[in-house]
């Protein structure tokens, strides 16, 4: 089966796809995105992705390009025409197509873009094998909460991680503080047992994929801080996880080389890969979607 693409209005066959060489996208990484995970046939966190959409596109001035309601009709069409019941829906908006020239331009109509793939279908098993995360230092901007396509440090990052034989990077600001992996949240279970994410802030971006885990936990009465923690932290941690919407709830069981708590995956790590697969299968993504910085 080929694969269709959305570009400015249109549905094209995947290899036809373009995009014109003056698109800011292209330009000035002038532009924003978010990848929607499909599971079972059904969009996960549909409201979480639209409002962050909403925030990364208003800090930066960008329009929607079109309604949010028409705009969620063509995310359904799009994993539709692929054929996609597992996989992910990406979609990218751009300032816009206009003469190169830093400010912005006047009178431009900012550009829509979404592709679908499939994936293999969550597989608990595979999620639980543990992968090793390496650390590295944040030399990211400091608007992390924005879901910018300027993913230049954090495609560095993830590219050293492989070169390192390992999954992910957690990137570490200038304090010592975890903030996030290169395409994922950081989870640790401390050495107190305690359940650990970074705090909302412009430090990371509040994934869809850690909300619905916060909610899951809030339900399930299991306690969490978000806070930042430290590397030093995280390598006394007993457990560690990823979170994302490819990733969903990842075990991670070697840090820097060194094995995390016993090197197994944790208990409780293992209970919110289960909490999480059952939380979106009953309400769809989380509800809590109104604090993105
Ligand atoms: N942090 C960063 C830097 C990311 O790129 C991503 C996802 O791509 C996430 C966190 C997780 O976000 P989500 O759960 O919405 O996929």
């Amino acid at each position: 089966m080929s694969r269709i693409a959305y570009v400015n209005g249109q549905y094209v066959p995947h290899q036809d796809a373009a995009v014109h060489i003056e698109d800011r996208g292209y330009q000035f990484a002038d532009g924003v995105y978010e990848v929607f995970a499909v599971h079972q046939g059904s969009l996960i966190g549909e409201q979480g992705h639209m409002d962050r959409l909403d925030h990364s596109l208003s800090e930066l001035r960008i329009d929607w390009p079109m309604s949010r309601r028409a705009l969620s009709v063509i995310v359904r069409e799009i994993a539709r025409r692929n054929r996609v019941r597992d996989g992910l829906v990406y979609l990218q908006i751009t300032r816009g197509v206009a003469r190169r020239d830093h400010p912005f331009p006047a009178d431009t109509m900012s550009a829509l873009v979404l592709t679908a793939r499939r994936m293999p279908s969550l597989d608990k098993e595979q999620l639980r094998k543990g992968v090793d995360v390496i650390t590295i230092p944040d030399i990211r901007w400091a608007r992390h909460d924005i879901k910018s396509v300027s993913l230049l440090p954090n495609i560095l990052g993830k590219q050293q991680a492989r070169e390192a034989g390992a999954y992910e990077a957690w990137m570490v600001g200038a304090d010592g503080m975890v903030t996030e992996g290169t395409s994922s949240n950081a989870w640790i279970v401390s050495k107190d047992g305690e359940l650990l994410t970074h705090n909302t802030s412009h430090g990371i971006l509040n994934g869809i994929t850690r909300l619905s885990v916060l909610e899951a936990a809030a339900e399930a009465g299991i306690k969490f801080s978000e806070r930042p923690f430290s590397v030093d932290e995280a390598m006394q941690a007993k457990e560690a996880f990823v979170t994302s919407s490819t990733s969903h709830v990842k075990a991670v069981t070697v840090i820097d080389g060194q094995p995390v708590g016993n090197g197994h995956v944790g208990e409780l790590t293992s209970r919110m890969l289960d909490l999480y697969v059952d939380f979106i299968e009953a309400k769809g993504g989380p509800k809590n979607t109104a604090t993105w910085n």
